[in-house]
């Protein structure tokens, strides 16, 4: 089976291009919800949290998120430091994920591909790109929040033609170019190699 990663800056759209994939029937990771939960669920994360931020970190059992936020985000060290929890155990979490699906390939949809070294347990990534105005639009319609919010958001990430360039395939997510087609053709090709690999 393949390994797709599909990457793309804040609101460039990989999150719809990810559903796409799946009414196509493709399984699909989603790494930040992923995140998440692991960081509720599993025990030797929560632990790592509460003893790296406290106590606090925790309401009622569930992850206290605007108090982690405030205390994680304005703080470059801080952010290393939980990000070096969270990345290790997605990556291994994903993996054993893949290698359950029995489609001929799957998608792990993350923001943070090759800032997290993730690139090395996938066959191939897939871009999504979109101008900045359209994502930056985007994302403070979406979240309800200032374009000050949305660029300190952008800034902890790569930046964005690095990011693309770094990609395997790209689609393109700006508005004039239909985006269901740009993801049949890449399915139908992914099928076809696929099925050549195994004549
Ligand atoms: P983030 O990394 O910030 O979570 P993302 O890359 O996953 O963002 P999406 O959540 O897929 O991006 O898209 C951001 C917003 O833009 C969503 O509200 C989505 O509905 C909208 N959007 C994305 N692509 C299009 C499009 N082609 N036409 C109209 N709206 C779009």
């Amino acid at each position: 089976m393949l390994r797709i990663g599909l990457t793309g800056g804040i609101g460039s759209g990989k999150t719809t291009v990810a559903k796409i994939f799946e009414v196509l029937g493709v399984p699909v990771y989603y790494a930040d919800a992923s995140a998440k939960r692991l960081m509720n669920e599993d025990p030797v994360m929560r632990q790592r949290i509460i003893t790296a931020f406290g106590e606090e970190s925790y309401i009622n059992d569930k992850l206290n998120r605007p108090y982690l936020a405030s205390v994680v985000f304005s703080d470059p060290e801080k952010t290393k430091l939980i990000n070096s929890f969270i990345h290790p155990a997605t990556l291994a979490d994903a993996a054993k994920w893949m290698d359950l699906q029995k489609s001929p390939y799957a998608v792990k949809e993350a923001a943070l591909i090759f800032e997290a070294g993730a690139e090395k347990h996938l066959d191939l990534v897939i871009g999504v790109q979109a101008p900045f105005e359209l994502r930056m639009q985007r994302a403070m319609e979406r979240d309800n929040i200032s374009e000050d919010a949305v660029r300190s958001r952008m800034e902890k990430q790569m930046d964005e033609a690095e990011k693309m360039s770094r990609c395997d395939i790209l689609i393109n997510n700006d508005e004039k170019e239909l985006l269901i087609p740009q993801v049949v053709v890449i399915h139908e090709q992914l099928l076809k190699n696929i099925e050549r690999l195994h004549c």
